[in-house]
């Protein structure tokens, strides 16, 4: 049982499924021909039960148990980066609503000011 390993640059190509074409996210449990090492998704492995890769004998009743992983490094480097982005985005957030409140503040007490001293 060999382990596949899905780096940052094969994401960054969208690694596809060879028997449904479409992409295989970066938290979708793959696996890979025995032989030809195409990658597929894990469910789509199971389904066909052998490689759908032209003339390769790849395949086998199993084989895709435990065999696909994609490391949590690729996983997480995602998850660091949106928090980072989240984190920036409340602290925007958070600075746009003080200065609202201290622009609300400042028409309330210039009303004020000129209600007492002016009225
Ligand atoms: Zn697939
Ligand atoms: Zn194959």
């Amino acid at each position: 049982m060999s382990k596949i390993v899905i780096t940052e640059s094969d994401l960054a190509e969208q690694v596809q499924c060879a028997y449904c074409g479409a992409e295989i996210g970066f938290d979708e449990p793959v696996t890979a021909c025995n032989e030809c090492s195409v990658p597929y998704h894990a469910d789509c492995w199971n389904a066909n039960g052998h490689c759908a890769i032209y003339g390769c004998s790849g395949g086998g009743a199993g084989l895709a148990t435990g065999t696909g992983y994609i490391p949590q490094t690729a996983g997480s480097v995602r998850n660091t980066v949106g928090k980072v982005i989240k984190t920036i985005w409340d602290i925007v957030v958070t600075i746009v609503v003080v200065i609202w409140y201290i622009f609300l503040f400042c028409i309330v007490a210039s009303a004020v000011y000129n209600a007492i001293f002016n009225g």
